[in-house]
């Protein structure tokens, strides 16, 4: 049952006084919870009982913190019919959407738990001692990762599941032995309540510290602010759009102690369809990226917002039978009035620039909070020289980029910000003659992908998502996989420490059997 309270630990609380709703795009009208937002007591609190809930969480071992991931992933899975009925209620997308990102979350959560039940993800890293060594005697130096400590998670309107409460940013950083503060976000507080009850109720039944997890309630910027301050927090997670992402690491950077923000956020992720391709596929391919366009409402991370390709008639053919598929696709359902208000707002600030060519605008009456899909096109010198036109529109939005030849393609490419994502469309043979185009691709985004679509994130440990900024604040890590723990941990090392004293990962014994490195050996021997 959906109370409206924050989390503070295992507590319920509202001591605020500020109250909001949720809306249901679907009906066009606000759905009947109250919700109170967090007060800066309730801030303190939760910050308070997370600083010492990881005294005891980062000393927990690997398999109980696997109890924990697969009990939050049951729980989930007990909230049944309830969390579909909030989830769709609170953003205006269809069931089906709803239960697959279900299944994604829980996957998610019970992948952590197979990596940190089997323990070699801390890298532990052993040099052994040369006390014989001249002319200075070497040291047994001992390595492993170390939880950070408390962390904050901002999750994105458009995935209440996969990238929120208990998302990949939250089961990442439980795993690595941080607990975690979520600033729920405000278009989807029912569902993330519900997430957030599981993962307390979770929490109790495996035996885990008070405040390893809390989850606040929040309408506007002030809770994340609060948060991002505070001294006590030692690291950031939010997916969401590059002005909140940026405005976040500004305010991380500023602070006596800096931290690091993982921000995830906006990417127009750019196709290049070359000629062949253009030619021998334009009406299959038109089909194939007229749906993924519309997506989800186009309301997607890696939805394909720029596709170029070189002038001439396949190109031309290309564009009508794009304009002709796009208009034959129903219009779908946005999240939230403020966001069909953000499309139209920023949509209408593309279309309005001078030499920018509406190629399809769907035109026939469509229900509130419902977004009409759009084509445009530009030459290529338009596009070089106007980097309005560079930016992510968050809806059913592409661009057709219309280049002269392969080298302004490149130059193109060259000039675009960081992307999430890269797509090479090509026949047999023809990328090969396109190397510079690809390399200059390669250097723009974190994963490229070859005849397929931008849409679709598998999660797997080889999976990339993350880029060059602005994609990503750094564009070292991931956020989707469980590599995406790295984020949430510090290189440690132990000198001439006892074997007694040593964590367990450490010790001579190795007596987790985890694989090690140990004098530059990969192992799993004792030593
Ligand atoms: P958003 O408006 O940036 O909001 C995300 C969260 O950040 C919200 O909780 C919001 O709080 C908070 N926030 C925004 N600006 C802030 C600021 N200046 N200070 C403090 N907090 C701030 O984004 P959204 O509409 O939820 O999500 C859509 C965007 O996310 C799109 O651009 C999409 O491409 C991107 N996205 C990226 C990924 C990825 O993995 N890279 C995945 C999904 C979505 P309030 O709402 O309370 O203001």
């Amino acid at each position: 049952m959906i109370t409206g309270k924050n989390y503070i630990g295992n507590q319920q609380s509202a001591k605020g006084n500020k109250t909001y709703k949720t809306f249901n795009p679907q009906l066009n009208i606000e759905n009947e919870y109250v919700f109170t937002e967090a007060s800066q007591v309730e801030i303190d609190e939760a910050v308070e009982l997370a600083t010492n809930a990881f005294k005891v969480f980062r000393t927990v071992s690997g398999q109980r913190k696997a109890e924990f991931l697969n009990a939050i992933a049951d729980e989930i899975l007990a909230l049944n019919d309830e969390l579909i009925q909030v989830y769709c209620s609170e953003t205006g997308l269809p069931e089906g959407r709803a239960k697959g990102e279900r299944g994604r979350t829980v996957g998610q959560l019970r992948s952590f738990a197979v990596l940190v039940n089997e323990g070699s993800w801390v890298k532990a890293t052993i040099d052994s001692a040369e006390p014989d060594r001249a002319p200075i005697p070497k040291s047994d130096i001992r390595k492993m990762f170390v939880p950070l400590g408390p962390v904050v998670v901002f999750g994105a309107s458009n995935f209440p599941l996969a990238y929120s409460t208990a998302g990949g940013d939250t089961a990442a950083a439980l795993a690595a032995g941080c607990p975690v503060i979520v600033k729920s976000h405000p278009m989807h507080a029912g569902t993330g309540e519900l997430v957030a009850s599981a993962i307390v109720k979770a929490a109790e039944k495996t035996g885990m510290p008070d405040g390893v997890f809390s989850n606040l309630n929040s309408s506007g910027i002030e809770v994340g602010v609060q948060l991002v301050q505070h001294p006590k927090i030692k690291a950031v997670g939010f997916t969401g759009s590059i002005r909140g992402g940026r405005a976040l690491y500004d305010l991380a950077s500023k602070r006596k102690e800096p931290i690091p923000v993982f921000a995830e956020m906006g990417s127009v992720n750019p196709v290049v369809i070359l000629p062949e391709a253009l030619k021998k596929q334009g009406e299959s391919l038109a089909k194939t990226y007229a749906s993924s366009i519309t997506l989800g409402t186009g309301q997607f991370c890696t939805k394909p917002g720029l596709l170029l390709a070189i002038k001439g008639e396949g190109l031309t053919r290309f564009i009508n039978y794009l304009s002709d598929e796009i208009l034959r696709i129903e219009p779908s359902c946005m999240l939230h009035p403020n966001i069909v208000g953000a499309y139209e707002r920023n949509k209408q600030k593309a279309i309005s620039q001078s030499d920018l060519t509406l190629v399809a605008d769907y035109d026939l009456d469509i229900k509130s909070n419902y977004a009409r899909q759009t084509v445009t096109t530009v030459e290529g010198i338009t596009f070089l020289e106007n980097t309005t036109l560079h930016q992510e529109v968050f809806g059913p939005f592409s661009m057709v980029i219309q280049c002269e030849n392969a080298e302004e393609l490149e130059t193109i490419i060259s000039r675009l910000e960081g992307q999430l994502t890269g797509t090479i469309i090509a026949e047999d043979d023809e990328a090969i003659n396109y190397t510079g185009v690809i390399e200059t691709l390669r250097n723009r985004v974190g994963r490229i992908i070859y005849n397929g679509v931008p849409t679709g994130v598998e999660v797997c440990p080889a999976m990339q998502h993350g880029g060059p900024y602005p994609a990503s604040t750094d564009s070292r890590f991931t956020s989707v996989g469980i590599h995406s723990i790295k984020r949430w941990v510090r290189p440690f090392s132990y000198q001439d420490w006892p074997n007694n004293l040593l964590p367990i990962e450490l010790k001579n014994e190795n007596p987790l059997g985890i694989l090690r490195c140990v004098n530059s050996k990969q192992t799993r021997d004792k030593i």
